[in-house]
């Protein structure tokens, strides 16, 4: 168990991924033909960015906002206003590429090119990583411990975070699952992802409020992720306002951005702990 700061019973962060059209073109570059498709997609940094920084801002809240650097330079606009908002930005690889199969040099340029970008449009060095589709590779946290970054936020195995052994070096990791991503419930994108079966915005925050409060209870990090063009819709952006609010309210979490967490977990000087690949 971690201790929080000021005997904060846990530690929450709200992360959102502002993937806008980078998930399906790094996929079915295709899909970039599909007017209305990209236009769903561009709804992320266009409305829903907005909206969720007046959301953030009424709650006194600051965020980690994970963006791929082709989202970064296609918008810099939008990137730019959630820097400006006191919010953390990370990366989230460049075009939102699926990490399985790429080799390390290979992975590393794309590292590059992301953190280039960033620079370019907000002036920040990231110093948080979350692996595009939550996919790393073995070789990924030495790569990110080899650019300086402090934590990933991508693994699934821990309700605390812990020190992960880089080979050389470790990386702070701030665990997540996919219960507390908005995709499952929300996403359609005809012919890519979802079923059509939409999730409703009262069911989702009860089942997350429910996650939050057994969290709470077991002392853990709970970290809510969602993206922009799903959650930005007013009803979905409205019954999230009510979830933070909600959690905000409870004296024992301590909300805060990942890189604030993961420097605290840092200062606490686990010793870091070795994952090992299993062999079929
Ligand atoms: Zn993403």
């Amino acid at each position: 168990m971690i201790g929080w700061p000021d005997g904060a019973q846990c530690a929450v962060a709200f992360t959102f991924d502002v993937d806008a059209e980078s998930p399906l073109l790094a996929v079915r570059p295709d899909l970039a033909d599909r007017m209305t498709t990209m236009s769903q997609q561009a709804y992320g940094p266009e409305a829903g960015v907005p909206r969720l920084l007046r959301v953030l801002e009424d709650c006194q809240v600051r965020s980690t906002f994970f963006v791929p650097g082709y989202t970064a330079r296609r918008y810099p606009g939008a990137i730019a206003a959630i820097a400006a908002g006191g919010h953390e930005i990370a990366h989230h690889g460049y075009l939102h590429e699926p990490l399985a199969g790429k080799t390390p040099e290979e992975e590393a340029v794309l590292l590059d090119q992301g953190l280039e970008a960033l620079h370019d449009v907000t002036g920040v060095t990231p110093v948080g990583y979350r692996a595009p589709f939550w996919e790393l590779n073995w070789h990924t946290p030495g790569l990110l411990a080899d650019r300086g970054f402090l934590y990933d936020s991508s693994l699934m195995n821990s309700d605390d975070p812990y020190e992960l052994a880089t080979g050389g070096g470790s990386l702070v990791e701030l665990p997540i699952t996919w219960t507390l991503d908005d995709w499952g419930q929300y996403c359609y994108v005809p012919g890519f992802s979802g079923t059509g079966m939409i999730g409703d915005p009262a069911s989702l925050s009860a089942l997350w409020r429910d996650d939050f409060e057994a969290m709470s209870a077991a002392g853990g990090l709970w970290i809510l992720t969602n993206h922009p063009f799903l959650s930005g819709r007013p009803a979905r952006a409205r019954a999230l306002q009510g979830l933070i609010h909600h959690v905000a309210q409870q004296s024992g979490a301590w909300i805060a951005p990942l890189a604030e967490i993961a420097a605290h977990v840092r200062g606490l000087g686990l010793a870091p702990r070795e994952l090992s690949r299993p062999v079929p």
